[in-house]
């Protein structure tokens, strides 16, 4: 099969993916083997390949929202037939013994894996993922379209809630790229009020397209003090802006996997009257179905721009120069 493969982390302009012939995977004991017929391109996908995160594997195979069909199945898997169609995402394993997984939080789990960095992801004609961590998918979604969901879209809606946005809340958005407008649109759909705060005009123009109340640059003030933010972009300096716009109690959480550095803050005007800063880590496999679900019933579309699989790296370097709107997709068979 052809798949792309990290082969020297580094600058996006520099090229550090190849495309290469690699042996299909075989699934191993609880997996299945899925035929990827499309795949979103993810900022974490940048990451990965400009060695912004460690190498976990050498030469690994980015992509961790894959739309595919099961293809072939390891042993000891029940409840899928080959033909079904499956979802790959980030999360591909947890321990499933740890204090964390015990408690719910399997997105905590200290030995977690994860598609595209542990494992090799859906850059390729083929790639393989454990049956518990694989999702079904609505039936009424073209491939494209829900390619985004699976990373953009679960991450988004668990960055939603960790701003524990009261109903009908003020919700600020930093940054309006693939999981701000999924995020905006569950959001909308709920009740909230959305302002975006992001430097692109186009960005802005689909913002006000999908009903959000304002849009602005993003080292504006929102037009009202906000309930919750989140920080899609990742730039550590917009922290205590998002903090400034904050009414009391407000909480901002950060949805990047990658930030770069937090100035200091000033605590009077950005931490007082307990305002609050959280992280979001992954997701877990609730998270993941619940927001599937959600999208189904509340029509929530991406913005898609789809790129044949052989145009993977240009894809990653349009995403790094924000040359488009919404979610690049890769397609297997443009
Ligand atoms: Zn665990
Ligand atoms: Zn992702």
């Amino acid at each position: 099969m052809r798949a792309w493969v990290v082969d020297r982390p580094g600058p996006i302009e520099r090229e550090p993916l190849r495309f290469v012939e690699r042996p299909i995977p075989v699934p191993g004991s609880g997996e299945l083997l899925v035929r990827v017929r499309a795949c979103g391109v993810c900022r974490t996908d940048l990451h990965v390949a400009e060695g912004d995160l460690p190498v976990r594997r050498a030469r690994v195979t980015p992509g961790h929202e894959v739309v595919g069909v099961v293809a072939g199945i390891g042993p000891g898997v029940s409840g899928w037939t080959v033909g079904d169609r499956v979802g790959v995402a980030w999360l591909r394993r947890t321990d499933g013994t740890c204090r964390y997984c015990l408690r719910g939080d399997e997105n905590l789990c200290p030995g977690s894996e994860y598609t595209g960095w542990d494992s090799d992801g859906g850059y390729a004609e083929y790639t393989s993922v454990p049956s518990a961590f694989a999702y079904r998918l609505p039936k009424d979604m073209d491939d494209v379209a829900l390619a985004p969901l699976l990373c953009a879209g679960i991450i988004g809606y668990r960055a939603l809630l960790r701003t524990s946005l009261p109903p009908g809340g003020r919700l600020g958005l930093y940054g309006f790229g693939g999981s701000a407008h999924l995020c905006a649109q569950v959001a909308l759909a709920q009740g909230a009020t959305v302002h975006v705060l992001t430097r692109g005009k186009d960005s802005r123009r689909l913002a006000l397209e999908l009903g959000c109340a304002s849009a602005r640059g993003s080292y504006e003030l929102p037009p009202e003090p906000l309930d919750g933010a989140i920080l899609f972009a990742p730039a550590g300096d917009l922290v205590p802006v998002a903090l400034r716009a904050l009414d009391r109690g407000g909480v901002l959480a950060v949805a990047g996997i990658h930030l770069s550095d937090v100035p200091v803050l000033h605590y009077e005007s950005e931490l007082f009257h307990e305002k609050e800063l959280r992280s979001v880590t992954s997701n877990t496999r609730e998270n993941g179905r619940e927001f599937l679900d959600l999208a189904a019933r509340y029509g929530v579309r991406a913005t898609t721009h789809p790129y044949s699989l052989s145009n993977a790296q240009q894809a990653l370097g349009d995403l790094k120069a924000g040359r488009f709107d919404g979610a690049a997709v890769l397609v297997n068979d443009l």
